[in-house]
């Protein structure tokens, strides 16, 4: 048997931008587009997909600094790819946008490497599970009562998906009164036996937050994401201290060092991880080490469809973000989109890779 793979052919990068189904909103930030950069990278036959959702600047990162540096790579070597990745964008900032990049192309890698092996990517990596938690994610300040409530019960009743989790601290926390009018909205939708979470986006100050969750008492909120801002370390640990639900963060970390000061800050009962930022599946991994040397679990930050198979492989995972916006976008681009039905996502044992084949047709009228 031979250890040595194929080389790596060429990174063929697109950018596309979707239309939102609704305007979006939460505390701090309002959108009507997504737009996905994503990566087919090629070897034998053989291509692997990955992307990030960022913008399209990231394209240009990869086409030039993240491509000349794997130039003649073993596709079997990821750990080769990542350090020369990580060397190349030195100059450039290896955190922020250059991360976002290396995300996309690390997941191709690892996609591309299971496709050349015949493998499913979860076979590839290991498993510690068949299925992967997940909870429905939406709920956007920008919605009504009519579209909130439909969406809920869309997860809850409609696909029987146990955790939901709704967008709170509208208009950098300007208008407590509304918030806490959805959060009633949102459990009346969901009902006694769901689990209902808020995620503020770091829209309040730390005792503003704690007066919310005091006065949404009776709802009770498990989970209470990004309070304050995810910068904010004493703020996230401050509000901690003070609330029963677990406080979570971490969507927007691009290194190990970023998490490992969260974890060690006390800020977060349950870190959050972003395989599409924090430097895709290889460093996905290594953050997850970071979170159980601190005690901790860790929660898959949107993008679920490519986060399921390195979920399955994490001892210390949680649960998955099922994002609304993304769901829609992978639902509609890829053949082989994971089903959410009974509130768990499994990686297909029937498919290579990350089981997901890019529909040309349906995703070209969003290129750009
Ligand atoms: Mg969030």
């Amino acid at each position: 048997m031979t250890t040595d793979g194929p080389t790596l052919g060429q990174l063929d990068v697109s950018v596309y931008t979707v239309p939102t189904d609704a305007p979006e909103a939460d505390g701090t930030f309002a959108w009507d587009a997504t737009t996905m950069v994503l990566v087919q990278a090629r070897a034998a036959g053989a291509t692997g997909i990955g992307w990030t959702y960022a913008p399209a600047a990231c394209a240009a990162l990869i086409k030039d600094l993240l491509e000349p540096a794997l130039s003649g790579l073993d596709v079997f070597n990821i750990p080769a790819a990542a350090e020369a990745m990580a060397r190349a964008v030195r100059n450039a900032g290896r955190t922020g946008a250059c991360a976002y990049a290396i995300s996309a192309v690390d997941c191709a890698l690892w996609d591309l490497k299971a496709r050349v092996l015949g493998l499913p990517l979860h076979r590839l990596l290991g498993t510690v599970r068949e299925t992967v938690d997940v909870y429905g994610s939406g709920g956007f300040t920008s919605y009504d009562e009519h579209r909130l409530r439909s969406q809920l019960e869309g997860w809850s009743h409609g696909q029987g998906i146990p955790r939901v989790k709704i967008k709170i601290g509208e208009d950098r926390g300007r208008n407590v009164a509304r918030d806490l009018a959805r959060i009633r909205q949102a459990r009346d939708a969901v009902g006694p036996d769901t689990s209902l979470f808020v995620d503020a986006n770091g829209a309040y100050t730390a005792k503003q937050a704690v007066r919310v969750f005091d006065a949404a008492a009776a709802e009770g909120i498990e989970w209470f994401e990004e309070p304050v801002s995810s910068d904010h370390l004493e703020g996230l640990a401050q509000v901690r201290r003070a609330v029963s639900a677990d406080v979570a963060a971490g969507e927007y970390g691009t290194d190990l060092f970023y998490f490992a000061r969260m974890c060690s800050a006390d800020a977060v009962d349950c870190l959050q991880v972003d395989v599409t930022r924090c430097g895709g599946i290889t460093q996905w991994l290594a953050a997850s080490a970071v979170a159980a040397a601190a005690g901790l679990q860790v929660s898959g930050h949107c993008a679920p469809n490519l986060a399921a198979a390195p979920a399955a492989a994490v001892p210390n995972f949680r649960h998955l973000e099922w994002f609304h916006d993304h769901v829609r976008i992978e639902d509609m681009f890829f053949d082989g989109a994971l089903d959410p039905a009974g509130g768990s996502v499994r990686p297909d044992d029937g498919r290579p890779g990350n089981g997901l084949e890019l529909r040309e047709a349906d995703s070209r009228q969003y290129r750009r």
